[in-house]
């Protein structure tokens, strides 16, 4: 790649840029401070005191007590170990139902299938057409052998906010578990687990400027955990596996100010985003906004372009330096069309036609400049190209 040319990235919900502030807190742990948490003189003293650390800060992002979060090699590793948790708890109790939506993660899906093969019942609740989810659809779904509830607090896909504080009321008032995956809304919305009924809660560090390779799951201490990976006594005997020290530092130096600064950043991304739906909807005959408008993250855009391929849209953008996907980045591989946009009700070629812009604080005035001058031109020649 030419060092001179113009890259735009926009395609924040697959991963964000390393902090410097978390590369900077990471840099010891890779190197002198190289310690095993579990040794114990006191290189591996300051290794667990490095994690304890982050585990503090974490819990206090999200409110939780330091006792209740678990780290993770990713947020879908949280999410697996959340339902298997529930349906093992579940099972003993003769509960072997689970409520969950058609347009999750597949971190959440594929373990729902899974478990189908194992004896469990799953309900797909199907968000409406602007995509989203009522607390009345979930009471409906919940029955006298409910072990769980798993919702979405914010689409990875289309952006889309579901009621999480309702829809934890009505498990509550069930009394069912309630987990969320919010590996996309940690950063975004403000997050509160005990004001806003949240029993579990996955998250992930590479959607909020810290590393990869590191997730973490917050579990309610009234529920237990099992559990996935089966070996040493690390988290307490929840999770085997020498922690990964500089990821999860990384994430406890960045923690904090992903969730202070949500206000201040909503305004700037919300002003850019609003400026580029407008301005492609003007400039581009024929395509929709996918999901609801305003229930959205700040800086999600999800398009349906009529009459092209959202791959073939994809690769030309490249060529320009924007950096876009359709559908989520962890199903780029497949030619499937979106199980998210499915379920809002788009037809095969409409979901095929699709592209994902998701912008943050990093983004400009003129990087949205930049799109609004290349998407309507590229959109033209694909179509041209019929
Ligand atoms: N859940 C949602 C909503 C996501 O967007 C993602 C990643 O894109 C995941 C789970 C999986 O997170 P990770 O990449 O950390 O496994």
């Amino acid at each position: 790649m030419s060092n001179n040319k113009r890259i735009v990235y926009a395609d924040n919900a697959a991963t964000t840029r390393l902090s410097d502030k978390a590369y900077e807190a990471m840099l010891p742990f890779l190197k002198e401070s190289f310690g095993n948490p579990s040794s114990v003189y006191s290189l591996g003293r300051d290794a667990a005191k490095a994690v304890l650390d982050a585990r503090k800060r974490v819990a206090d992002a999200i409110g939780a007590d330091v006792q209740e979060i678990l780290f993770t090699s990713c947020g879908s590793e949280a999410d697996n170990q959340a339902i298997r948790s529930a349906a093992a708890a579940g099972a003993k109790a003769g509960r072997r139902h689970i409520v969950t939506s058609a347009f999750e993660h597949h971190a959440v899906l594929r373990c729902c299938e899974y478990l189908q093969t194992q004896g469990f019942e799953v309900t797909y609740i199907k968000p409406d057409s602007r995509g989203l989810i009522s607390p009345s659809q979930v009471a409906d779904a919940i029955k006298s052998d409910t072990c769980l509830v798993s919702i979405m607090f914010a689409n990875n896909e289309i952006g889309t906010i579901q009621p999480i504080p309702e829809i934890a009321a009505v498990c509550k008032e069930k009394g069912v578990p309630f987990h969320t995956d919010a590996v996309q809304a940690v950063g975004h919305i403000p997050i509160d687990v005990k004001a806003q009924g949240i029993d579990m809660l996955s998250l992930s560090g590479h959607k909020l400027h810290a590393p990869k390779g590191v997730g973490v799951l917050y579990c309610s201490r009234r529920l237990s955990l099992s559990p996935i990976i089966f070996g040493g006594s690390q988290e307490r005997g929840r999770r085997a596996g020498t922690e990964n020290v500089p990821a999860i530092v990384g994430l406890g130096a960045v923690i904090g100010d992903a969730v202070s600064g949500i206000s201040a950043r909503r305004e700037k991304v919300l002003a850019m985003r609003e400026r580029l739906i407008d301005g492609l909807m003007e400039s581009i005959p024929d395509i929709t906004l996918n999901g609801d408008r305003q229930m959205r993250l700040e800086g999600n855009i999800n398009l349906s372009i009529k009459g092209i391929e959202g791959e073939s849209l994809l690769m030309l953008l490249d060529m320009e330096g924007i950096c876009a996907s359709s559908g989520s980045a962890c199903e780029s591989a497949s030619l499937d069309p979106s199980h998210v946009l499915k379920s809002i009700g788009l037809d095969e070629a409409a979901a095929k036609g699709s592209l994902r812009l998701t912008i943050n604080e990093e983004n400009n005035d003129d990087d949205i400049d930049y799109i609004l001058e290349k998407l309507p031109l590229l959109t033209q020649k694909l179509r041209a190209l019929g």
